[in-house]
């Protein structure tokens, strides 16, 4: 199966990907990660890539397809993070044929709550009010369009939720 997760920043689409990434033994593809890791290695992309992502900004198709390309599985992945992007989209259906979008839908408020909670454990540089201000306002503007362009596959998931029971609500209904 290959699915793509989609939904707000702080809507707990990562913590699901882990799940089902050990449930069904997927290959699990965090497009965010790979941007930090990729920054921590210091190598030239990875450091043009930041100067757009510590802001909050997608990181531009150019130098972003050039990090990830190389990750792209090609079955049984679970993308979290990619696409973002209608034209990301675009570049990915001439790549790969996509099964199901996982839609986890979450209240602002309790995403924000999510988020500072996170930077306090992690550290994330990204998770400060401005920034977590600025990837929603982005998030609504270039990646909420994607819930329409995969409208035929797309399995909506309430995210306010428990994590257990966000992960059963997935469960059943890629069933
Ligand atoms: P995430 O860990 O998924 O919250 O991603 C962290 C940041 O990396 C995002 O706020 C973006 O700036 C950047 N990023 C991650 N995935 C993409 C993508 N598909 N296209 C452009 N930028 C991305």
């Amino acid at each position: 199966m290959r699915l793509i997760l989609l939904g707000p920043p702080g809507a707990g689409k990562g913590t699901q990907a882990i799940f089902l990434k050990k449930e069904f033994h997927f290959t699990h593809v965090n497009t965010g990660e790979i941007l930090r890791e990729e920054y921590a290695k210091k190598t030239e992309l990875g450091i043009q890539a930041a100067q757009y992502w510590l802001k909050g900004n997608l990181t531009p198709q150019r130098i972003l397809l050039q990090i990830f390309e190389k990750h792209l599985p090609q079955d049984n992945f679970i993308l979290d993070g990619f696409p973002r992007t209608l034209s990301q989209a675009r570049w990915l259906a001439k790549k790969r044929t996509i099964d199901k979008a996982i839609y986890i839908t979450s209240q602002e408020k309790l995403i924000i709550q999510r988020l500072l909670k996170r930077a306090k454990l992690e550290g994330r540089k990204d998770d400060t009010l401005a920034v977590i201000k600025k990837r929603l306002h982005v998030y609504k503007n270039r990646t909420k369009p994607l819930l329409h362009y995969y409208k035929k596959n797309l399995i909506r998931i309430n995210g306010d939720q428990s994590i257990p029971d966000v992960s059963n609500e997935i469960v059943k209904k890629l069933q």
